[in-house]
């Protein structure tokens, strides 16, 4: 019997076929619709010859058809691959080539992508009329209308693969996490336990359904506890807010700048969000200030820690112990167990930093056709992290930085993170890296990469000043260069190879 994700649906339309599951854009679906939706988008796609193990891929900005069609993969056993929608071609090309893909379905921004990719996939449907481009594009709503709404049970066990999600790429080629269908219902378990969902829940789904914090954070937890998916198509900070006003919204799932950009809109203060009653953030730490705004406004804060490879939640720090533990990540979600270990894999001391593992049921089976990357992370069921942390005595956890983003200058190690708050707390300083650059006396120094506010024009000397009063003088960076703008990932994470390289020969 299907066990799987596919199976909620029918779950929900026999357990509570009248409730809301989505809105989007002025129009309300049942449980009840929602599940026939999947099932007739389960029928077009075997129709199309998508069968048990075969590879859908899923591009756009959000839209009810990203869930329909993971559910309905659920149910063939096929397997779901989101791709970034703002991905370039040859990106969104090494994706397609590289999962196997042998249909894609694509939002009306991506009529172009589908042109230039048909020689990768040779179906592509287009969930809404394409608004350039896509003429060979099937209509993915005249495909459902056509298909058959019967109930299929195709058997799918809890741990057949579910869905390829590719990391972000912070750290270089992005790599295809296989999550399973056991790894979807233990991640949804763990939020809804931690956020408290209930069956009445209207969570907001505003970061990407392409990436794992968008789609696990609070959408699939909710729709599984019987709740509704809000749907934005994308984010805009006015707009968003008007949503959670009129849509009664209780929950998001959010990162730190989409948080930090809408309580500087004038409708944070204006808008009713008596409804809102939580939020969960992660993907990077959350600044204090724009969490104390936020609570200002009378929700609970989440702030968690996690990856694509759990699917992604690992730790939570509840807003109730945030101005006693800032700086946490909080402690380990239920069904989730994290340590931190040193090189030869021993448990490293109260406080000492080393190697965050996390090992658990939301844990991926490995990833996708890469048998050597996934034996360097995986091992006796523990995921190695690459992020550098401690825990304290209360077995909170603390996030360093990245491994590979970690500074070694003259033989100490510098995590750029901690510089980079200090930065960040300078009045002119909007946005920051610090990476490291060669150095003939140091092995490695460090390189700050500022934006600057507005209006200002800080001097290097000046700011080197500030920050030897706040940080020890070796994490102090060298060099600080000025830019418009930083380049980052599509879930804004800053892409550090490519400061890095274009950095590499900087000299005084
Ligand atoms: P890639 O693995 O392709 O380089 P990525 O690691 O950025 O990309 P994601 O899976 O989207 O891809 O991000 C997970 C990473 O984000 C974590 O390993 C960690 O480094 C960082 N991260 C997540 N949550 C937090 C947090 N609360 N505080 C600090 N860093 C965080
Ligand atoms: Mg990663």
């Amino acid at each position: 019997r299907n066990a799987g994700l596919g199976s909620w649906p029918e779950r929900r339309l026999r357990i509570s076929p009248g409730r809301d599951a989505i809105w989007f854009e002025g129009t309300t679906t049942s449980h009840a619709q929602f599940a026939l939706r999947v099932r007739r988008a389960a029928a077009a796609l075997a129709g199309l010859g998508v069968a048990a193990g075969d590879r859908v891929a899923w591009t756009g900005g959000n839209h009810p058809s990203a869930l329909e069609t993971l559910y309905a993969c659920g149910q063939l056993g096929a397997i779901w691959v989101p791709v970034n929608a703002r991905l370039a071609v040859p990106e969104a090309e090494y994706v397609l080539a590289h999962s196997g893909a042998s249909v894609v379905v694509h939002g009306r921004e991506h009529g172009p992508l589908a042109d230039a990719l048909r020689h990768v996939v040779a179906t592509w449907i287009a969930a809404e009329p394409p608004a350039d481009g896509g003429a060979d594009s099937l209509p993915y709503e005249d495909l459902l209308a056509a298909a058959d709404p019967e109930q299929r049970d195709e058997p799918v066990a809890l741990d057949d693969p579910c869905l390829i999600m590719y990391t972000s790429g912070t750290t270089g080629r992005p790599k295809g996490a296989v999550l399973t269908h056991g790894n979807m219902t233990w991640n949804a378990v763990n939020q809804f336990m931690g956020m408290d969902f209930t069956p009445s829940e209207r969570t907001l789904a505003l970061a990407p359904l392409f990436h794992i914090g968008g789609l696990n954070g609070t959408v699939n937890p909710a729709l599984l506890r019987g709740g509704c998916a809000v749907i934005v198509r994308r984010f805009d900070p006015a707009e968003t807010l008007a949503v959670i006003e009129e849509q009664r919204v209780t929950s998001f799932f959010a990162v730190p700048t989409m948080l930090d950009a809408m309580s500087r809109e004038p409708g944070f203060r204006t808008r009713d969000l008596s409804a809102l009653r939580t939020i969960g953030a992660a993907g990077a730490p959350l600044p204090l200030p724009t969490l104390r705004t936020w609570l200002d406004r009378g929700v609970t804060m989440q702030q968690s820690y996690g990856m694509t490879e759990a699917a992604p939640g690992c730790t939570v720090l509840d807003s109730a112990d945030a101005e006693r533990k800032v700086g946490s990540a909080g402690k380990p979600v239920f069904f989730t167990d994290v340590r931190v270990v040193r090189p030869d894999g021993s448990a490293a001391d109260v406080d000492e930093i080393g190697e965050i593992v996390v090992q658990g049921p939301n844990v991926m089976a490995g990833y996708w056709n890469e048998p050597e990357r996934t034996a360097e992370v995986l091992s006796d069921g523990w995921y190695r992290t690459g992020d550098a942390g401690s825990l304290d005595d209360e077995g909170y956890l603390y996030i360093r930085d990245r491994y590979k983003d970690m500074i070694i200058s003259g033989g100490e190690n510098i995590y750029p993170a901690e510089v980079e708050s200090a930065l960040l707390e300078l009045p002119e300083v909007v946005e920051v890296a610090v990476i490291g650059v060669p150095d003939p006396r140091w092995g490695e120094v460090g390189l700050a990469v500022v934006v600057p506010a507005p209006g200002t024009a800080p001097d290097p000397e000046a700011l080197r000043t500030e920050l030897r009063a706040r940080l020890a003088a070796f994490k102090v960076p060298k060099y600080v260069e000025f830019v418009d703008d930083l380049p980052k990932t599509a879930t804004g994470k800053v892409r550090k190879p490519d400061l890095r390289s274009q950095y590499a020969h900087t000299e005084e």
